[in-house]
């Protein structure tokens, strides 16, 4: 069956990225009988300057109908005088929100030949591969009721709102007991169950989902706790689930542990497992069209969307393993040189083609 792919470069080096990882499925397509139908869609600025809006309807309809979407990155300093629904972060947020993109998947990969970029010793790092699995659209970013209120004394109070239902709490169990499935079957949840009522209800139904799953070791973390074994020894973990907000600063304190924004692949998936893939950095006008932006990113992304959308797990591999040879070539973008030579985005792109070419050889 042919799948459908959504394409949406967006802004900045979005669509030099993007080309590069259209090369590698060009590559999968032709030697390797993949077959996906792609169709293109503005978003963020470029949908803005096309349509007046960061997120055409059209580009909705062609997300909504697609398998899964392949995402560069929105944003530049040209849209931030904007109003605010105009801006192009406003019509990511709502292709999340329209598409119900409630399972954030973060990986934090360290290639070993990269271990050096790492804030950590390489020895706790080096080929760090573990999986954050964030609630996204629940939890206390969404809980009502919130705000500022003037309390009877006359100072201000602010609040906001932790709620989970049993049903999002299953979901993104069920979704990360999944994940966990097609790695290396242990997941970690964390919470904060010895103080907050909200996470003795996660830790309940998480266990309660366990059970489906007896074939995935389940173990439970408290979130400081957590927090402190992420930067001790990173490499205990394989995959954790956790709430928006504890996984909101538990993703990002795992990606610096990387040291290269440009190597960061994520997804966001719905309940069907149909998402989006997009890498974790920004369009980085600063360096936009001058062929020097990391796309591996975007490939590691791709890989991503073939395992867990497009059940292709052999193929995402291949990426994946070209990844690390291109990189035992000395191959380098100039963001994870050092200072040492390096090569452009498109360069880097074929590097990536050829090491699979090479590999099925
Ligand atoms: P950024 O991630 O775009 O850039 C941060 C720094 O990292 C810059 O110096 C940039 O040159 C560098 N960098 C980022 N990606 C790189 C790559 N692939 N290769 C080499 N270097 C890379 O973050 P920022 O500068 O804070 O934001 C720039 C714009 O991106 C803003 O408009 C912001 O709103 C937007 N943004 C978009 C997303 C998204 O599309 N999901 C995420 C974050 C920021």
């Amino acid at each position: 069956m042919t799948a459908k792919i959504a394409v949406l470069a967006g802004d900045g080096i979005g669509p030099e990225i993007i080309a590069a990882a259209l090369g590698v499925l060009d590559c999968l397509q032709r030697d390797f009988g993949l077959s996906v139908e792609l169709e293109h869609a503005d978003i963020g600025g470029a949908g803005y300057d096309q349509y007046g809006q960061p997120l055409p309807e059209e580009t909705l309809q062609i997300c909504q109908q697609a398998d899964a979407i392949l995402f560069g990155a929105i944003g530049g300093p040209k849209y931030d005088t904007l109003e605010r629904d105009l801006r192009p972060e406003k019509g990511l947020l709502r292709l999340r929100s329209a598409l119900s993109l409630f399972s954030n998947l973060r990986p934090a990969i360290l290639y070993p030949q990269l271990a050096a970029a790492s804030s950590l010793k390489p020895e706790l790092v080096a080929g760090l591969d573990l999986m954050i699995v964030r609630e996204l659209t629940g939890g206390i970013y969404f809980g009502e009721p919130r705000g500022i209120r003037q309390l009877e004394n006359g100072e201000r109070q602010g609040f906001n709102t932790l709620v989970y239902a049993e049903h999002e709490i299953e979901r993104i169990a069920r979704s990360a007991f999944d994940i966990a499935r097609l790695r290396s079957r242990r997941l970690c949840s964390v919470d904060k169950a010895n103080v907050l009522e909200v996470s003795e209800l996660w830790r309940e139904v998480v266990e309660r989902v366990g059970k489906d799953y007896d074939d995935v070791e389940l173990s439970h973390l408290y979130v400081d706790n957590a927090s402190m074994q992420l930067v001790r020894a990173p490499k205990q973990f394989d995959v954790i689930v956790t709430s928006n907000l504890f996984g909101d600063i538990l993703s990002d304190t795992a990606a610096m542990l990387t040291g290269s924004i440009g190597m960061l692949p994520s997804a966001s998936l719905d309940i069907d497992a149909r998402g989006m893939y997009e890498p974790v950095h920004g369009s980085a006008p600063d360096i936009a069209g001058q062929n020097i932006a990391n796309p591996l990113a975007t490939i590691l992304s791709l890989a991503m969307l073939l395992r867990y959308s497009l059940q292709q797990g052999e193929l995402a591999q291949r990426i994946e393993t070209a990844v690390g040879a291109v990189l035992d070539q000395g191959l380098r973008t100039v963001d994870i040189a050092a200072g040492a030579e390096s090569i452009g985005t498109r360069q880097m792109g074929d590097a990536v083609v050829a090491a699979i070419r090479a590999d099925a050889s």
